[in-house]
This record gives structure tokens, C-alpha cells and sequence, in this order.
């Protein structure tokens, strides 16, 4: 489907009247804004997913959600003292039709240090609610929620179905939460066709995706001997600065080359990037409350953890060879040293075609309710549209919510009250053109 073709807003005034809706819940929407931040649902380690999606599941039942609520058994992270909970509310249409899914993740990050402000929802002034995960994405979720009640209240003749789903584990990778529920078939493009995730990327922008990542553990390896005869052993660690020596001269320079067509935010990420991680060499380091001195030795073995955030335009296989053959240059200079190469994780870059339908209903939206052209952005970084896209095999999924991007993760994270009122529009007025057939 191209953009000509995205289904035409069926009547103006209809949307007029769904904006006025949006705006009559503005109390609510701050109700349920701040309920959800009362939940304290730090992840790590995953605390109170249950309760959060009992909050939902009483939440949603009021506007005829039906509820199904599912824990990732077996899932990475899942455990009896932390149970993977989430929640997938339906609301099905009167006639047959596609199916929107908003997906929120539930989980926080810790708090930190540097608040100000209560970190649970109790500051509200002026135009923010303050709180952790305010803007990352409570608030998002709740614009949603009061989006899909207003369309549903505006249009109940509507054809198709509505889905809000609160998953968990974003914050760690999302394997107790979409990736599980996309391997349950939920993200199955024959019962979702569109899927909005409300992540704050900026209520006037539309995220295409994300660039890819790769990580992966180096080690280098030598021979363990007593330090005082060096010329016996051979150091990994010393191997390991020979490695970081030529990632520094070369390949650093060279990532920074690199530029993309993807619109990255922020733009210095608009190119290859990679991040040292970690570093250990040698013994491990004494436990607390050791006095001792540690034991003379040669370290024998070094590993670093990378994380290479690659480009539409590189090609997995070579940025791994690139690493490979960096490695094998620095074993031609150093006689008898080995290496191993370890992958940990990798997603693959993501950059859908702004014409995508629910992209181009979203542009529409945006102007409709802004009077703006919307920026197309890509995330530095991945998050679940990732797992909806390689294993839900769904490729019509965009990032579309409110919030500051660069407020998440911050110590007086909040959400604006009005940018949440915007995007509830939006994500309204998206909902008339895809499920409001006439
Ligand atoms: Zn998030």
C-alpha cells in the first residue's frame, strides 16, 4: 500500500469530535498516568509485573477490553520470585476488519541519583507529571489508552479490533516480554496488521526503526607462569593492548567514516559506532573485606565486551569479518598469541518505508492534528519492534509516541500533560482511518 492509497479519513468531523473526547479525559488520562506510576516496576530485577497488569487488566475491563494475561514461562529473566507478566487487551469492532496493537513495555529503569522530584507519581506541575518512567513509557501507554476509549466511545460501529498489550523486560532486552509473546504467535501478521509502539521519541516525530547491534566477547589468550619470571608466561592483557592499540589507530577512525542515509537521533549516532563495554584481565578480583595481597601471576587469559551498533548499509557477516580480520593482523605481529570471538547477541538494522500504512496513517495524523509534516527518525539504539519484526515476521510497526527522548533514563523524568493529549489524537485519529469503514 502506498500513501495515496492509505485509507482517507472518512469524515473531519468526526475527528473533530474524537479530539474533543481526548480532551474531556484529561483528568483521566492523568489518573491513569499516575496509577501506573505508583507501580514500582524496576527492571532488573522485574518487580510487581503482576500487579501492574492487574492494575490494566481492572482498567481495561471498564471499556469492554477483554483480557488475557500471560507469563513467559522459561523465558530468559523469568523466575518464581520474578514472574514475567503481561497483558493483552482486545477490543473487538462490531464489523470484520485489521487489527492496531499498541505496544507498551511496563518496566522502569532505576532511579539513580539527582531526583528532585518524587519518583512515584505524586509531583505534578504546572503541564508534568514527573516520575520514573514517565516519558519511558508509562505515559505513552496511557495516551493509548485514552486514544482507543475515545475512538471507541466516537465510533462504536467500527470495523476490526483493537489491542493494547503491556509486556515486560524492554529495559533487558525484551525476552520475557514481545520476543516471548511474538513466539506465542501474538505478533502473528494475520491477527495484527499495524502496530504502534508509544515510545517517547517526540510527539511530532515517527521512529522507522533502529540501526543494528552486535555483541560479542573477545578474549585473548596467552600462558600462565609465575610473575616474577614474565619471560615464562605469556600475558593475555598485554595481547589484549596491542588489540585496543589498533581499534584505537584504525578501526575507530574508520566506524566514524561510516556515515548512514538512516535518520539517526541524535546525529552523531548517524554513523557506525562501537562501545567498549567491559574489561577484565587476569584474577578474578578478591571478594569484599579480602586483606591479602593477590598471587604473582602471568594472566593467561583477557576478555572485553563490545557493542558495535552497525548501519542499513553494512552487512552483518562483514562487520563481524571486519573485528576477525582486525584480530588476525594483530596475531600476525605477536607470535604465539590466540583469540577467541564470542557472539552474545545481534539484531539485524530495521528501517520500514515511511509509505508503510501505519506509518503514512500516522504522517496523516500528525498533520491533522499538529498542521505539521512529522520528521522520520531511527533509534540509536533497539528496542521491541525488533522481536515484532524477526520473529513476528511483522514488518508494519513504528515507534509513534509522547514524551522527550533524551528525558528517559534521567533522574526527573517526566512526561508533558499536553503531549500526551497530542499523541492521544494522533494515535485517535489513525485509529478513524485504518477501523473506520464506512
Ligand atoms: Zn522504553
Amino acid at each position: 500500500m502506498t500513501l495515496s492509497d492509505a485509507p482517507k479519513l472518512a469524515d473531519e468531523k468526526l475527528a473533530e469530535s474524537l479530539f474533543l473526547n481526548v480532551d474531556a479525559r484529561r483528568e483521566e488520562l492523568i489518573e491513569t498516568t499516575v496509577d501506573l506510576l505508583k507501580i514500582p516496576t524496576f527492571n532488573p530485577p522485574g518487580d510487581n509485573y503482576l500487579e501492574i497488569c492487574e492494575y490494566l487488566e481492572t482498567r481495561l475491563s471498564r471499556s469492554g477490553f477483554e483480557i488475557t494475561k500471560r507469563r513467559a514461562e522459561g523465558a530468559l529473566g523469568d523466575s518464581d520470585k520474578y514472574p514475567r507478566w503481561n497483558i493483552i487487551a482486545r477490543h473487538q469492532g462490531k464489523r470484520p476488519g485489521e487489527c492496531m496493537h499498541f505496544n507498551s513495555h511496563t518496566d522502569i529503569v532505576s532511579l539513580g541519583e539527582g531526583w528532585t522530584k518524587d519518583p512515584f507519581g505524586k509531583d505534578i506541575e504546572d503541564d508534568r507529571i514527573y516520575g520514573r518512567g514517565a516519558c519511558d513509557m508509562k505515559g505513552g501507554l496511557a495516551a493509548s489508552i485514552i486514544a482507543a476509549e475515545a475512538f471507541i466511545q466516537t465510533c462504536p460501529d467500527y470495523a476490526g479490533s483493537i489491542e493494547i498489550s503491556g509486556t515486560a523486560d524492554e529495559e533487558t532486552g525484551g525476552f520475557g516480554g514481545v520476543a516471548w509473546l511474538a513466539e506465542q504467535g501474538y505478533f502473528d501478521p494475520s491477527r495484527v496488521q499495524h502496530v504502534i509502539i508509544p515510545e517517547p521519541l517526540n510527539k511530532d516525530r515517527i521512529c522507522l526503526g533502529h540501526r543494528g547491534v552486535w555483541w560479542a566477547e573477545i578474549e585473548t589468550k596467552g600462558h600462565i607462569a609465575h610473575g616474577s619470571m614474565p619471560f615464562l608466561g605469556d600475558c593475555a592483557v598485554r595481547h589484549m593492548s596491542a588489540v585496543l592499540a589498533e581499534m584505537e589507530e584504525k578501526l575507530f577512525p574508520l566506524l566514524g567514516e561510516r556515515q548512514t542515509a538512516m535518520p539517526v537521533v541524535p546525529p552523531q549516532a548517524r554513523q557506525s559506532t562501537m562501545n567498549i563495554n567491559s574489561i577484565h584481565g587476569g584474577q578474578e578480583q578478591p571478594e569484599d573485606g579480602y586483606t591479602g595481597y593477590p598471587s604473582p601471576l602471568v594472566p593467561d587469559r583477557c576478555v572485553i565486551t563490545i557493542d558495535r551498533r552497525y548501519l542499513i548499509e553494512e552487512k552483518p557477516a562483514e562487520v563481524k569479518a571486519e573485528i576477525d580480520a582486525l584480530m588476525r593482523r594483530i596475531q600476525q605481529q605477536r607470535p604465539g598469541f590466540k583469540y577467541e570471538i564470542r557472539d552474545l547477541f545481534e539484531v539485524e538494522p530495521i528501517m520500514i518505508d515511511k509509505s508503510a500504512p501505519v506509518a503514512a496513517t500516522v504522517t496523516k495524523a500528525i498533520e491533522a492534528v499538529m498542521g505539521k509534516t512529522p520528521e522520520y527518525v531511527i533509534s540509536p539504539g533497539t528496542y521491541d519492534q525488533k522481536h515484532i519484526d524477526r520473529i513476528g515476521k511483522l514488518k508494519n510497526c513504528i515507534a509513534y509516541g509522547p514524551g522527550i527522548l533524551e528525558l528517559a533514563h534521567q533522574p526527573d523524568e517526566w512526561i508533558g500533560i499536553t503531549d500526551m493529549l497530542d499523541s492521544a489524537k494522533v494515535m485517535g485519529h489513525a485509529l478513524i482511518s485504518l477501523l473506520h469503514q464506512t
